[in-house]
């Protein structure tokens, strides 16, 4: 898995949040730790080796700190779950091309159902909205797909197949949004069917 490349928002730091520094898994040459385990090296405000840190690190930043649009509220360790935007490899469908991924702090499902993370969760999935899929973790560490969900996933997947007849118009509209704003990225969408 690794992280799109997106501009920071500038101004904005850290600050006291070490959320990443815990929630994930880092496989780096210099650095080696399982998912919900805090560093080693993070001294609960920060981290303790920052000029020597790995690149893992060094080039890693949560969708707070790439989106302006995101309250102060929506720092990871405020409102408890960590999103970031991702993209796969070697995608197993179109939407692991480029997506969002939210990650309980807590293993608590329920803090995708409260504000903030409600609100933005409803910001980024209304109706001729949505552009980017967003998948959730908690307590498995599996992600699923929560946006798109359900006949207008598969019509977006198949849409040449699927028996949701009348969703085809809608994940074509969805499709072409989704490819241009990878373009815009310089991605190019790996599962088109
Ligand atoms: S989760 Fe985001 S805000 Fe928190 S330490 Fe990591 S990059 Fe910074
Ligand atoms: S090396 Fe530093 S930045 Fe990387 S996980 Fe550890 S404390 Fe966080």
């Amino acid at each position: 898995m690794q992280q799109a490349g997106l501009q920071l928002v500038p101004g904005r730091e850290c600050g006291d949040c070490v959320a990443c520094c815990k929630r994930l898994e880092i496989v780096d040459p210099l650095l080696t730790k399982p998912a919900n385990v805090l560093c080693k090296h993070c001294t609960g405000h920060g981290c303790g080796i920052y000029d020597a840190r790995p690149s893992a690190c060094r080039d890693w930043f949560c969708h707070w700190r790439v989106d302006g649009n995101l309250p102060d509220s929506m720092r990871p360790d405020k409102c408890g779950v960590l999103f970031s935007f991702e993209r796969e490899d070697s995608p197993r469908t179109i939407f692991e091309s480029f997506f969002i991924v939210g990650r309980s702090m807590n293993d608590d499902r329920s803090v995708f159902d409260v504000p903030p993370v409600a609100t933005f969760l409803q910001t980024w999935t209304q109706d001729g909205a949505g552009i980017v899929p967003i998948y959730r973790v908690w307590k498995t560490g599996v992600k699923s797909l929560m946006y798109p969900e359900g006949p207008l996933a598969h019509a977006i997947e198949y849409p040449a197949t699927t028996p949701y007849g009348s969703f085809v118009v809608e994940a074509l509209g969805w499709r072409a949004r989704y490819s241009e704003f990878l373009g815009s990225l310089g991605f190019v969408p790996k599962f088109w069917c």
